[in-house]
Order: structure tokens, then C-alpha cells, then sequence
């Protein structure tokens, strides 16, 4: 029997359930009470204003814009305050975190390297520090975690609607609920209580049966899923577990599983509410969210209806799964673990690891280390050390501190292992690597993106991801085709040494242990509205922001059309948000009608819209040409299509959303 924390005040963490289930009914009067999955009744209980969104009765999937109030807003680092504070008010409408997570660079180990970020990053800190003193935001200090470790363990409750400003807030599905990853702009929305828009996404049902064995872990059935979906498969859909096979895991997993829905490109993942989502609960000091929980359950909110339908259903058989390894460059190139050697080999690739890196907002649950640990300990046993650079980042203060008080830490320590602050490190490039500069090398990690680069920099470095347990046999093993289900390694004695299975424990039974108590904020602080935020005046990073001009001005020849406008760069292949930073400021997206026009255009042409001015004013089945003018001077017009909603274009109108929040504010 696990042991808890102490019980939290959870007052300000647990959903309305009441409110939740009558504004779902009255959504469910509205459409006839068909079947919901469990999505749309988590999305569909947080529209702001039912009567009013769906007048005509009509809820389409993939076409009705939904108006969302969501309940709570996570930030990582210097991501929606700036924007936040532009708007004018003084407090949050939602309750809101701040993670300083991003920006503590790898280099020789926790201490030294997070006392070091913090003097190089302190401007961004003290920026921080005072906006959320000032909004009454929750301050996550450097080294308290990664933003979705965090917020599983504090945060996350089932069937909750969250947003945060990073890719993989969808990890917090692991709790049953909806978290989706938006920019500063979105986030501004929910914080300023400015109904959130979604367009509909479709659903997509993934039945699991079976049981996972041996060496297969929820980050197989992800990693394997992603090679089925590609990084487009999940475009503008939510990814809905269900099944027997759910019921197996742990809530940790399931979160991991959750987190890398981002790299199909999913809105978000989602999972019915199990028991083991509420001995997390309990054991994180959360048991009142799990009772109010357990009553929402018995009313029919936490799970799908019988007979609700999905846009597309998969069955993954989970007996049936193995390991995975995906990569180089690209998350879904899944290969089994038992193919993988050969495909090694068919590249031309060296047989050679060059490091292996675990934890990371993905895989850093109790369950990932002490499951790690048990490897360490065979190993250990025989001899062993780990053959390659080794470094492990847990993933909050409080698995770090479980870590250390059960001995994790000393195991992993022993072996080679170095343990790094908790925070995103490696996986978000801040790793000061000295060794393979410009060479081409291998790594493996437990992370969840790989596209060149990513971790270290160096183009060649080919970029593996796996679970933290073949990680780490690899590891020990140094070779790539290292298979640690039927290999051995040999021992110096001439003898031959093979892991068994390794075995963790989902949670641990003494119980976690908070840590470090000045890593933790006072749970929801009163604003204090006469703090001035901290920005240097010659700050190179940070600067107040003076509010974009509408397109549409007195300055603008062409009145209700966009100005002349000059293509800056034409790009393909895979994009993330990494790439399309500078989305969803008041740009017009279009799409081509014929895709063949793509490659018409090219940088240094000038462009103008006809018919902007119908779409604004409303005309009905408005549509925009561009017309092209190349720089030999040849002209052209391209059609194009486009997928604004009415509330998308007012920000247009205003010149960005924040432009249209702000006078509606003010
Ligand atoms: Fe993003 Fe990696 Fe940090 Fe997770 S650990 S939040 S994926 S950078």
C-alpha cells in the first residue's frame, strides 16, 4: 500500500462536476442526446455559452467552431505574460502557473548547472518572478521541474479543460482530462476570460486490448502509434483511448502516451478515468479531486457513452506490441526492436551509441526510474558500467527527491549515470556537449521530438527515441543493435551477461516525498497589483509590447485589402511549432485551392489579396485571390480557400487577437 502526501487544499484544483454535467446536459438537449465520446464531453461542457454556439442544433466535427471556457492556464517560461499584461488587467480570470523550465543548460550536473542558469537567465527570472507576483500567478521556480511533470502532479484533475503554452501540455491527459498546448496569444484568451476558440476536432478511437509484457512500455505504444499516424495523422483530431488494455496502466503512462500525441500532430489525448488515476491523485495529495472525481464518474462524465462513434477507430492489441525504436530525424519511423539491428546495418550506419539520455517531461515517472534502477542493479551485479555518456533529468523536485531518498539516485549513480537538474536540459538543445562536434553520432533518449539538431546542435547527430528502459540496456551495451530481450553482453570473465525484464513500482510505497519546500509556490497567491514587473530597459530579451497596427488603417492605400505585400520565404518538408513560432498574431492563413501554385511563388515576389474587404464585411461565401507579381514582372492570380471563423476575423480586422481582447476589455 503506497503511502500519500499530506492532503492538499483542493479547493482551487478540482473541477465544477456539478456545473460541468448541467452544462453538458444542456448541449446534450441541444443535439438530441445522442451518444458523446469522451471528448466531446469534456469540450462540450465547457462551451461558453451553449444556446447561443450551437442556435441552429448542429454540432459538426471538424467544421463547428466551439467558444471554450477553460479552467486553468500553464506557462512555461516567458511565453503569454508579455502578451498578458498588453490587455490591461490586473488579475488572471483563471487560475495560472509559470515554469522556469526551458533555459538551464546541461553541463556538468543539477547543482552547478542550475546556480549557473540562473545568473545567465536571472532577467528572464526576475521578469517572471514579478509577473506572477503582481497577477497572482503561481511561480514554479528554476529546478522545481518541467511545466507537465508539474502539473500532473499538482494540477491535473479528470475531465478538466486546460491550456498551456507548450507542445506537449497534452501530457496531462494522462488524468483523463483535455490539455491542449496553444500560443501566447490562445493563452491570453482563457486568461483574460475571453471565450477560447476550437474548431471541432474530429475523434479518433484507439480500443487497446491486451496486456503490455516484458520489455514493452505505454512509451511503445506510442512510439508505435506514430509510426501508424505519421506526424500528420492527428491533425485537428483528439486522440480517445479506451478498452481494457486502458484499465492495465499506470497514470503516469498513460500519460506518456499522452504527451507524444503531439507528435502525430493530435489537438490532444484523453483516457476514462481508472483506478490508477486515482491512487495518483491520492498519493500526490490530491484524494478530495478523486472523491469529487469518483461522483462525476458514477454520473456517466468520465467515460464514453455506449455506442458513441469515432471519426476513425484503431485496435492495438497490446499483448502483441514490442518495443520501438523511432528516428533518426523524424518521430514516426518506427522500427521493433527486433528489426532494428538489421536496419542499422542496411543504412550503413556505425554500430555505435553515443550516449543515452533518460527522463525529460515525457519519461520521468516513478515507475520510468525504478524501472531504470532495476537494470542498474542487474548490471551493477555483474560488473558493469554504463559504456557511453549516461545523463538522466527527472522531471520535478519531488521525483527527484523520491529518487534520491530510495536509493535510485545512488544506483544510477553508481553505474555512471549523471544526474542532471530537474528540468528540460538535453531535450530542448540546452546540453553543453563537448564531445562529437560536427560528427556524425548516435543517440538514444526516453524524449519525444528528434528532428536534426535538436538536442545538441550538431545536424549529424542521428537522434533515436526510445523507452528509458532500452535506453538504458543500451547504454550498457554501447551498440545499436544492442536487442537486450535475446542478447547478451560479454563480461571480462568470458562469461555472458543478459538482463531480465526489468520491474518498477507505479508508485512508491513510502509514499512521495515533497522535497525542497522553497521549490513550491503558495497555492493560489492574491495579486499584488502595485509589484512592477522587472524588465531591464536594456534587455536584449524581454521588451513590453506596443500593440501591432491593424493592416487596415488610414496608412493603407488599399483600404480594406491587405497592403502590397513581399513573400519572405517559401519553406517545406515537416514543420513544428518550433518552426511556426510567430502563428496565430492576426495573419491571414490561406490555403491553395490547387496545390500546384505553391511552387509559383518564390521570395522577393510582391503579393496583393482581392477580396479581404468581402470577407470582413461578411458576404457570404466570400473568397480571397492573390495576385502575384514576380519579380521579372510577370503576373498571375492564384484562387485560394480559407478556414477563418467569424471571431478569427474580427482579429484580423483588429490587427491581432490581443488588438480585439484589449478593446474588448477596455
Ligand atoms: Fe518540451 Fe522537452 Fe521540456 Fe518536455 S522536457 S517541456 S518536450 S523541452
Amino acid at each position: 500500500t503506497s503511502q500519500t502526501l499530506p492532503e492538499k487544499n483542493c479547493a482551487s484544483i478540482t473541477p465544477p462536476y456539478a456545473q460541468l454535467l448541467e452544462k453538458l446536459q444542456s448541449v446534450r438537449d441541444i443535439l438530441g442526446n445522442k451518444p458523446l465520446t469522451l471528448a466531446e464531453k469534456i469540450l462540450y461542457s465547457h462551451i461558453a455559452n451553449p444556446a447561443e454556439s450551437l442556435s441552429d442544433g448542429k454540432l459538426v466535427r471538424g467544421e463547428t467552431y466551439l467558444q471554450l471556457n477553460p479552467e486553468r492556464v500553464a506557462m512555461q517560461d516567458a511565453s503569454a505574460q508579455l502578451q498578458f499584461m498588453s490587455a490591461g488587467m490586473s488579475r488572471c480570470a483563471v487560475p495560472a502557473s509559470i515554469h522556469c523550465d526551458h533555459l538551464i543548460q546541461a553541463v556538468n550536473g543539477a547543482d552547478p548547472d542550475l546556480q549557473r542558469s540562473i545568473v545567465t537567465n536571472k532577467e528572464v527570472f526576475d521578469f517572471l518572478e514579478s509577473a506572477s507576483r503582481k497577477y497572482g500567478i503561481e511561480f514554479w521556480q528554476p529546478g522545481s521541474g518541467i511545466i507537465h511533470q508539474i502539473v500532473l502532479e499538482n494540477y491535473a484533475a479528470p475531465g478538466m479543460l486546460m491550456l498551456g503554452t507548450d507542445s506537449h501540455t497534452p501530457n496531462a491527459g494522462g488524468l483523463g482530462m483535455l490539455a491542449i498546448g496553444v500560443g501566447g496569444a490562445d493563452a491570453v484568451d482563457a486568461l483574460t476570460g475571453t471565450p477560447w476558440e476550437l474548431k471541432a476536432p474530429q475523434i479518433v478511437g484507439i480500443h487497446l486490448t491486451g496486456e503490455l509484457n516484458g520489455w514493452a512500455t505505454p512509451k511503445d505504444l506510442i512510439l508505435h502509434l506514430a509510426g501508424k499516424l505519421t506526424v500528420r495523422g492527428g491533425t485537428g483530431r483528439i486522440l480517445e483511448y479506451f478498452g481494457p488494455g486502458v484499465f492495465n496502466q499506470s497514470c503516469t503512462g498513460l500519460a506518456t502516451v499522452a504527451n507524444m500525441g503531439a507528435e502525430v500532430g493530435a489537438t490532444t489525448s484523453t483516457f476514462p478515468y481508472t483506478p490508477s488515476m486515482r491512487a495518483y491523485l491520492t498519493a500526490t495529495g490530491r484524494a478530495p479531486v478523486s472523491r469529487a472525481a469518483d461522483e462525476a464518474a458514477s454520473r456517466g462524465f468520465l467515460a464514453a457513452d455506449e455506442g458513441a462513434e469515432y471519426d476513425q477507430l484503431i485496435e492495438i492489441n497490446l499483448s502483441e506490441l514490442e518495443p520501438n525504436i523511432n528516428g533518426p530525424f523524424t518521430p514516426d519511423l518506427a522500427t521493433p526492436l527486433s528489426k532494428f539491428g538489421s536496419f542499422v546495418n542496411e543504412q550503413g550506419w556505425k554500430d555505435e551509441l553515443s550516449a543515452g539520455l533518460i527522463g525529460s517531461c515525457t519519461n520521468s515517472s516513478y515507475q520510468d526510474m525504478t524501472s531504470v534502477a532495476d537494470l542498474a542493479r542487474q548490471a551493477k551485479a555483474a560488473g558493469l558500467k554504463t559504456k557511453v555518456p549516461f545523463l538522466c533529468t527527472p522531471g520535478s523536485e519531488q521525483i527527484r527527491a523520491t529518487m534520491e531518498r530510495d536509493k535510485v539516485t545512488d544506483i544510477l549513480e553508481d553505474v555512471g549515470a549523471v544526474v542532471l537538474a530537474n528540468a528540460c536540459g538535453p531535450c530542448i538543445g540546452q546540453w553543453k556537449r563537448e564531445d562529437r562536434k560536427d560528427e556524425e553520432n548516435a543517440i538514444l533518449t526516453s524524449f519525444n521530438r528528434n528532428f536534426k539538431s535538436r538536442n545538441d546542435g550538431n545536424r549529424l547527430t542521428m537522434n533515436f527515441l526510445a523507452s528509458p528502459t532500452i535506453v538504458t540496456a543500451m547504454a550498457f551495451s554501447g551498440k545499436l543493435s544492442f536487442n537486450p530481450m535475446t542478447d547478451s553482453i560479454p563480461l571480462p570473465s568470458g562469461e555472458e551477461f543478459k538482463f531480465s525484464p526489468p520491474r518498477g513500482e507505479d508508485l512508491p510505497s513510502q509514499g512521495f516525498t515533497a522535497g525542497r519546500a522553497f521549490f513550491y509556490p503558495s497555492p493560489t497567491p492574491e495579486p499584488q497589483s502595485d509589484t512592477q514587473v522587472i524588465i531591464k530597459p536594456d534587455s536584449q530579451r524581454l521588451e513590453l509590447l506596443a500593440p501591432f497596427l491593424s493592416p487596415f488603417g488610414d496608412y493603407n492605400p488599399r483600404g480594406l485589402e491587405l497592403p502590397s505585400l513581399k513573400v519572405l520565404m517559401r519553406v517545406r518538408g515537416k514543420c513544428t511549432t518550433d518552426h511556426i513560432s510567430a502563428a496565430k498574431q492576426g495573419i491571414l492563413p490561406l490555403w491553395f485551392v490547387d496545390n500546384a501554385d505553391y511552387s509559383r511563388i518564390g521570395s522577393g515576389d510582391m503579393i496583393e489579396t482581392v477580396g479581404v474587404e468581402d470577407l470582413l464585411k461578411g458576404k457570404a461565401n466570400a473568397t480571397v485571390t492573390i495576385h502575384v507579381t514576380k519579380r521579372n514582372g510577370e503576373t498571375f492570380t492564384i484562387p485560394t480557400r480559407h478556414t477563418m471563423s467569424k471571431d478569427q476575423l474580427k482579429w484580423l480586422h483588429a490587427g491581432s487577437a490581443l488588438n480585439h481582447i484589449r478593446s474588448r476589455i477596455n
